[in-house]
């Protein structure tokens, strides 16, 4: 009988997720011989069997690949027979060519948590079970290839038992890295004032104990260490914040079950199936229920299910079934994740510690998420997606894009193949700015580059911290990109339009324009071929005061206020302006530390502040997130006037209304149809006048659901072609894919 052989190349996420037992496994069943083995580029095949065999062997392997595996690639060569006597897996090969993608943090899985909950099983309750569909992988890793000499489990050594376990081909923990038992493995502690509870089920009760008496507890999980407290028990609730300093943003909650998320919060089924994923990321939904003090100003929660055995065990023990679990941190620090750091810097937070064994080797925050149009779309990147990668770019040249100042990530391609990393933070933190350049550290070294051989991007504003960095750094070529147009590019990437002319509508905050201004209302012409140009704008203000402004919606509002004519006196009912608003106009009118800008954002808060919400926000877009829950409330209302982009008429009919007494939700709608309106009519004046028909919605700004859902029908009726992201935010976390973009495909941007 004549046998053939085949040389086989699976590039993608394909290790550390149980790829070489499956390959092993289909050999015996069709009596292929050879090996496999994790190499350099991904999992590498050398199979031999009779025709009939081999397709059968090959077909088997794409159909039904591991549930965590993403196959990017699947190479198939023709080769020599050696007559190899068997199927062998062969140890793991360090190579030169580190295009290999990991695999971020996986949820643990059905049949680790029948084991878990099984008294005769011998994991029964041990913290840290997983296998080799499941665990976590990114959080763990210290070099490639990925195996267990080189995470941070490397220090236990298996017992006889797992290590029979992690040898067998045909066990479901065959080359398991983070593999472990009661007897060899790490495991969990809890401390509490100066006891220590070394057991982990007496641990456990106690901690469920502690949190259903309205304690906060420091609990350390995959990529840092959480606070949780009673999400019902609004006086925990209300002490976490003031020990946290983070007076009024969205905490996340977890809850047990998907009918427990489903009772606090609207899902569908596109929700449902984002909960319930491997990534597992808080879920942003409708709320339909009050937990005082967890989101206030917002009409939505943050919601997601346990994703490690502890948080399984913990609910077992007793623990609130909607808990609060928030990134263990001071206001704007990076998540804690080393346990002394934690110790120190949550002393004054936790009244307790849970404290793990197993280090972690980098700080990763939770995914988070949404659902928009029933598709996902990324909030901010994390533990369950970072660092996978999000597209394929058409080029070869190595790129390292930096991102932006705030809700900073970084992107790096590789061979083509775009990793973004999860969410640093804001670089104006020092913590932070640190966390980013271990994370450039961290990802350079894992892919093998030295910044010698990269391309790196950077944005277009010459004090952002990350600009400073990229001029410190040797590097091939630096590219500035401008942020609104990486924030188009993002989309463009996303959707491998490589060479595509369209429309692009930029609305967010700030962000650096090419003619020293602050942009954030831009409506550009172009795509990643030419680069951008831009076609129209909001019309400028002159807004006082640099980051407060940002800060402060009455003092936007005195910048485009200053701009109106006849203004009724604002510090009187039923504005109640604070002084802030008279300085802040003076110094308008004197142009005195003013900044131009034509921020959709900044106008947002302008109108925030007219309909009543004058006060300092506590982070970033809690004006905006007010306006839009507000505008909720209320039947559709005919739009205000916006023409040409003009301001003026639309806040002077706010103003108007206002002393009129029409209903803030009314007027708060009307402001939203009347900016939808003028967005769509100039996108598509502009794809007539140029003959287009695709439009690109990006920025911050379009986090509004009622704003995009209206650009998007308008536009859409008119046959329009609509794209937005999705693996990216549409906030400054999508902008480092947006200029890797650009850096790669867009040769006018190279100096
Ligand atoms: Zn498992
Ligand atoms: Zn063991
Ligand atoms: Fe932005």
């Amino acid at each position: 009988m004549t046998r053939v052989a085949r040389r086989v190349l699976i590039r993608g996420v394909v290790q550390g997720v149980g790829f070489r037992p499956l390959v092993f496994r289909a050999a015996a069943k069709f009596d292929i011989r050879g090996w496999v083995c994790n190499g350099a580029a991904g999992v590498e095949i050398h199979a031999e069997g009779r025709q009939a065999d081999l397709e059968a062997f090959l077909q088997r392997l794409r159909e039904r690949p591991p549930p965590a595996a993403r196959i990017a690639e699947f190479v198939v060569k023709s080769t020599l027979c050696r007559d190899y006597p068997n199927f062998q897996i062969l140890a793991s090969q360090a190579g030169a060519d580190p295009s290999v993608r990991i695999s971020p943090d996986l949820a643990v899985c059905e049949h680790c948590l029948q084991e878990l909950r099984d008294p005769g099983n011998r994991r029964f309750g041990y913290p840290y079970i997983n296998c080799t569909n499941c665990g976590p992988r990114y959080s763990i890793i210290r070099g490639l290839p990925y195996d267990r000499a080189r995470t941070t489990l490397a220090d236990w050594t298996l017992c006889a038992q797992c290590r029979q376990e992690y040898s067998d081909p045909l066990d479901r923990r065959y080359h398991a890295q983070p593999i472990g038992c009661f007897d060899c493995g790490p495991t969990y502690e809890l401390l509490v004032g100066a006891q220590r509870i070394g057991d982990v089920a007496a641990a456990l009760k106690r901690t469920a104990e502690l949190l259903n008496a309205g304690a906060i507890v420091a609990i350390k999980g995959i990529g840092g260490y959480h606070l949780a407290c009673d999400a019902r028990n609004a006086s925990a609730v209300n002490s976490l914040r003031t020990r946290k300093f983070r007076k009024e943003k969205p905490f996340a909650v977890m809850v047990r079950t998907l009918d427990e998320a489903r009772r606090i919060a609207a899902l569908t089924p596109a929700h449902m199936a984002l909960l319930g994923g491997v990534g597992r990321p808080i879920v942003l939904a409708p709320r339909q229920f009050d937990l005082p003090g967890v989101a206030p100003d917002s009409d939505h929660f943050g919601v997601m299910l346990p994703y490690t055995p502890l948080h399984e065990l913990l609910f077992d023990a007793g623990a609130p079934t909607a808990s609060v679990l928030t990134s263990a941190n001071r206001s704007n620090e990076p998540i804690a994740y080393r346990d002394d750091d934690a110790r120190q810097r949550l002393a004054g937070i936790a009244d307790a510690f849970l404290i793990g064994q197993r280090p972690i080797a980098r700080r990763v925050d939770d995914a988070v998420a949404t659902v928009r149009l029933g598709k996902p779309l990324a909030v901010r990147r994390g533990r369950g997606d970072a660092p996978g990668a999000v597209c394929q770019l058409p080029t070869e040249q190595s790129i390292l894009a930096l991102g932006s100042d705030l809700k900073n990530s970084l992107a790096l391609v590789v061979r083509g193949q775009v990793f973004v990393s999860q969410q640093i933070g804001d670089l104006d933190d020092a913590e932070a700015e640190t966390a980013f350049k271990e994370t450039v550290d961290d990802l350079l070294a894992m892919y093998e580059l030295r910044p010698e051989r990269l391309v790196i991007a950077h944005d277009l504003h010459p004090q952002f911290r990350s600009t400073r960095f990229a001029l410190s750094l040797p590097c091939t070529a630096r590219v500035a990109v401008q942020h609104h147009e990486a924030h188009l590019a993002s989309v463009l990437a996303e959707h491998g339009l490589f060479e595509q002319t369209v429309v692009g509508v930029a609305f967010d905050g700030t962000g650096y324009g090419r003619d020293g201004a602050i942009w954030g209302g831009e409506f550009f012409v172009g795509g990643l071929p030419s680069g951008f140009q831009r076609a129209a704008w909001l019309r400028p203000v002159l807004i006082p005061g640099g980051d407060a402004a940002a800060r402060f919606p009455v003092q936007a509002a005195a910048g485009y206020l200053a701009d109106c004519t006849d203004l009724p006196d604002l510090h009187a009912a039923p504005f109640d302006f604070p002084p802030r608003f008279a300085a802040a106009l003076s110094m308008v009118r004197r142009e005195v530390r003013c900044f131009r800008t034509t921020s959709m954002g900044r106008l947002f808060d302008a109108v925030a502040a007219l309909l009543g919400f004058t006060r300092e926000v506590s982070f970033e877009g809690q004006a905006a997130i007010w306006l839009e829950s507000q505008a909720r409330k209320s039947a559709p209302q005919q739009p205000y006037p916006l023409e040409n982009l003009d301001h003026r008429p639309l806040l002077q009919a706010v103003i108007r209304d206002r002393l009129n007494g029409r209903p803030i939700a009314e007027i708060a709608a009307a402001v939203h149809a009347g900016i939808g309106r003028a967005t769509a009519a100039t996108a598509q004046k502009l794809c007539t006048q140029r003959r287009l028909k695709q439009v690109v919605l990006s920025g911050g700004v379009f986090q509004n659901e009622i704003l995009f859902a209206d650009v998007h029908r308008q536009l859409t009726e008119r046959g329009l072609q609509v794209l937005s992201n999705s693996v990216v935010p549409v906030n400054d976390g999508g902008i480092s894919l947006g200029q890797a973009a650009m850096a790669g495909c867009t040769p006018s941007a190279l100096p």
